[in-house]
């Protein structure tokens, strides 16, 4: 139950993983015949990959994953910026995922203006906010404003066209604004058609959809350049330099037209009935219970809440006792208290019995059933003197 943080491998993509690894070994930038068949099988996987998306087949780079689509769209833009000598800005907000939330902090160092745009108390973007940010950067500045599209912690989901008509709107005075989105809690497990969205590039990863570990991609725009720091040879348009994972984007492929397909099938709400029947029992038998999620605008398989007990005790406890993986705030935070939940003004001592819950295809509703009643017997028993 912890499928944000990552999901188990689907046995179609996982056959056509090794399928591909034992007969496509070619590299797909040599000549040769077994580097035709590396190339085409790439190109294949990138044309379903488009068409799953909604974006043509030049607009997929393929990378190890949305840390490294969210860290090369972020210093590639700053980087092409500073060639040009154009001043530069980077707006983000304070619930991003670590590697949209670090490299703004180690751009920042450099001396770039990296603005925060406020959230209420769900996460949601503040669009007025965000407006008076674009609209005070200095004239012809290059702008990028990085949103991650649902919080991969408490499942928010933002008003993507809200942001992108916002920002389209506050430009003037030549400046130029590149939207990215973290969609890596999105794409493969929400239909995405980028053709009909405003943005300019965005992050995905194949594990998050049942795929292999250290795959992923990033869909950017056409006209949209970036100068990465993997920009050292002409793989992936010049913008992910490196011999291309043939097998796994090919797994990935499988993957995502099948958790598409699902989608299509309305599998989701399955989900989405599970997720309710857990939600509503912790808040009906929990009455110290905080949910910290939107009502409304969160991902249909999330939960996030704070009991009234130490959450790490309780993870730990579910998972050596009864084999039940459940997440502490999220797998990213791993140590320190939870960025996002302060963020959205959590207090730290309720961040304390901070949960998620994250639920997926391979769930079934006697798993959520026990959860629940794991999770109400352990609450109602706990003793806060025990613990200490
Ligand atoms: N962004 C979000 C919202 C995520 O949930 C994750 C994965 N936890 C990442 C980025 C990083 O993805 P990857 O593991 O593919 O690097």
């Amino acid at each position: 139950m912890d499928h944000n943080g990552t999901t188990p491998f689907d046995t179609d993509s996982l056959r056509t993983y090794v399928k591909v690894a034992r007969e496509v070994f070619g590299n797909p930038s040599t000549l040769c015949v077994a580097g035709n068949k590396a190339k085409d099988k790439l190109q294949e996987s990138r044309m379903i990959i488009a068409d799953e998306v909604g974006a043509r087949q030049t607009e997929i780079i393929f990378t190890s994953g949305a840390t490294e689509s969210n860290v090369i769209t972020l210093r590639g833009f700053v980087d092409r910026a500073r060639r040009q000598k154009t001043p530069c800005v980077l707006i983000t907000t304070p619930i991003e995922h670590a590697s949209v939330d670090n490299t703004a902090k180690s751009i920042a160092a450099t001396g770039i203006t990296v603005e925060y745009v406020n959230v209420n108390k769900y996460g949601v973007v503040n669009l007025g906010h965000l407006f008076s940010l674009i609209d005070k950067a200095p004239p012809k500045s290059h702008i990028i404003v990085s949103v991650i599209w649902v919080n991969n912690e408490i499942g928010t989901i933002q008003d993507v066209s809200g942001i992108t008509r916002v920002c389209r709107q506050a430009i003037k005075k030549n400046c130029r604004v590149h939207i990215h989105l973290d969609a890596t809690q999105v794409v493969g497990r929400f239909l995405v058609d980028f053709s009909k969205m405003d943005v300019d590039s965005a992050a995905f990863s194949a594990h998050k959809f049942y795929s292999a570990h250290g795959v992923g991609g990033l869909y950017l725009r056409r006209q949209c350049e970036l100068v990465t720091p993997m920009s050292v040879s002409t793989q992936e348009k010049g913008v992910r330099a490196g011999t291309e994972n043939v097998a796994g984007v090919s797994a990935m492929a499988v993957a995502l037209r099948k958790a598409n397909s699902r989608l299509r099938e309305g599998f989701s709400e399955k989900i989405r009935h599970m997720r309710d029947y857990i939600l509503d029992g912790l808040v009906s038998r929990i009455p110290d219970i905080l949910i910290n999620s939107h009502p409304q605008h969160c991902a249909y398989n999330t939960i996030s809440a704070c009991l009234p007990c130490d959450s790490r005790s309780l993870v730990t406890y579910l998972s050596n006792k009864h084999r039940i993986c459940i997440a502490v705030g999220s797998a990213c935070s791993k140590g320190g208290q939870s960025k996002t939940l302060k963020a959205i003004g959590v207090n730290p001592e309720d961040i304390k019995g901070s949960i998620r819950i994250s639920l997926g295809y391979g769930n079934e509703m006697w798993q959520c059933k026990r959860v629940l009643e794991e999770i109400v017997r352990y609450v109602s028993e706990y003793d806060q003197n025990d613990e200490a």
